[in-house]
């Protein structure tokens, strides 16, 4: 009987439940290698999730354990498009899953969006965690008075909470010294989340959004009228239930303030003397049934800071059609042997586990159409990646990176990331 081999593009959490799924349902039959740009694996568990959620981090134990079976092998460090080109995997494997994400921040799209002091929520997340790619941007932390984060959603939260809390608040995560001081440092008197749309549609989840109401130095403001809209106008009805019972909470009055606001729809970011961002023109907006229509009203809001949490693009692979902010595909297939999960096959919506169950749907699909052809898998890509003098990096060498972060974590830290890839790679190599 000839073996199945199947290549996963990305170790992200999608592509991680993919490999747990195959390993299971073909366990013995199977051969799955999973490659990653990056030496470390889990993606936006590790560079995406705060890292003041340890708890949401623990899925990559999970993922790490489908990663561990002896079907599957990692090839860290290795980049499709850079070091193998898709259509060599594609020949070499009898299927391929691009398991890639949605990497590119959605762009916020109007005047002034460049202008420094503004950030999309990727970058600003990457930064945070300590990935390899990220820009340092304790620079445009260390004037800011006032933070204006776009969006409704869960990253605005992250994004916010992560401002607004204290030493002591970060204990136990694994934000390294210099982003938390840069955090800390900030000089922060106002931040404010705003959504476009009215706060019936707001698409934060209830938990998250009830950990904002017990921030030690931030006092949470909310407009009462937001939190007495027809509760049948809301597609979110637990999220909003907790928009009302924090409405309802008596404001203390703290070092600074944060605040819910909807109804505005940014216009425009305007520059102060500096060059950088100084305030946000925003149109007000309001809920006429189901849809959000501008009205004549403007409003300016001063800002030095303004992070954009408005969703993600996937990078569309040479020879895949893009649709929208993802790859274009029926159903989890874009081609034979060709598939897609996560957040590249549907767009950024969705927690860890709507990937899980959405990832195991298309392995099945895969192992339902996919016969094993001899392929040449991992031996001939293997042999391809060393004489080309790529430096992969294998689950044995992960653990060792793992092991070192977590060795030289500080008192009261989980791990302290390597945030560049010459030491990730030294670490892996056991130096
Ligand atoms: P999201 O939940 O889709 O929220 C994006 C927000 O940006 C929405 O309020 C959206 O408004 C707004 N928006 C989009 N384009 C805009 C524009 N041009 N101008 C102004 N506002 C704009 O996305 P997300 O916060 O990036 O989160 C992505 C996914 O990850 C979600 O499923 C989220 O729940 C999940 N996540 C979960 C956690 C957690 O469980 N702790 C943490 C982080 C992320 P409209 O609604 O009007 O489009």
């Amino acid at each position: 009987m000839s073996m199945l081999k199947v290549a996963i593009v990305g170790s992200g959490p999608a592509g991680c439940y993919v490999a747990e799924r195959l390993g299971r349902k073909a366990k013995g039959a199977v051969e799955i290698d999973v490659f990653d740009r990056l030496p470390t694996p889990f993606g936006l568990v590790r560079a995406g999730v705060a890292p003041d959620h340890q708890t949401t981090k623990a899925a990559a134990r999970v993922m790490a354990k489908a990663m561990e079976k002896p079907e599957v092998r990692f090839f860290g460090n290795v980049e499709i498009g850079r070091d193998l080109t898709l259509d060599a995997l594609r020949a070499a494997y009898d299927a391929v899953v691009l398991a890639v994400g949605a990497p590119e921040d959605r762009g916020l799209d109007i005047p002034g969006a460049d202008l420094p002091g503004v950030v999309g929520s990727g970058a600003f997340t990457r930064w945070i965690n300590d990935h390899p790619d990220a820009a340092d941007r304790g620079g445009d932390l260390a004037q800011a008075r006032r933070a204006i984060v776009i969006g409704a959603g869960n990253v605005a939260i992250d994004a916010a909470r992560l401002l607004a809390k204290t030493a002591a608040e970060v204990e136990d995560s694994d934000l390294s010294p210099d982003v938390a001081s840069a955090l800390q440092g900030a000089p922060l008197e106002e931040i404010a989340i705003v959504g476009r749309r009215g706060a019936a549609h707001l698409k934060f989840t209830p938990t998250e959004l009830l950990e904002l109401g017990d921030l030690a130095e931030a006092s949470l403001r909310i407009d009462p009228a937001d939190a007495e809209q027809d509760p049948e106008a809301t597609d979110n009805p637990q999220g909003y239930a907790a928009l009302k019972e924090l409405a309802g909470r008596p404001v203390e009055a703290k070092r600074l303030t944060l605040s819910l606001r909807f109804n505005l729809q940014p216009e425009e970011c305007i520059a102060g003397a500096d060059g950088r961002v100084a305030s946000v023109r925003f149109r007000r907006t309001r809920s006429e049934g189901d849809r959000t229509v501008a009205t004549n009203e403007t409003v300016e809001l001063p800002a030095d800071l303004v992070i954009a949490c408005i969703g993600y693009r996937t990078r569309t692979p040479d020879g895949v059609a893009a649709d929208g902010g993802r790859l274009a595909n029926e159903e989890g297939r874009i081609a034979p042997g060709l598939y897609v999960v996560g957040w590249a096959k549907r767009g950024p919506s969705g927690t860890i586990g709507v990937n899980r169950a959405e990832a195991h749907a298309v392995a099945d699909r895969l192992l339902d159409e996919t016969p094993a052809d001899d392929r040449p898998g991992r031996a001939a890509v293997a042999e391809r990646l060393e004489t080309a003098g790529a430096e992969s990096v294998d689950w044995s060498g992960w653990s060792r990176i793992d092991a070192a972060e977590t060795a030289r974590a500080e008192p009261g830290r989980v791990r302290r990331k390597f945030a560049d890839r010459g030491e990730m790679i030294a670490a892996a190599r056991g130096a």
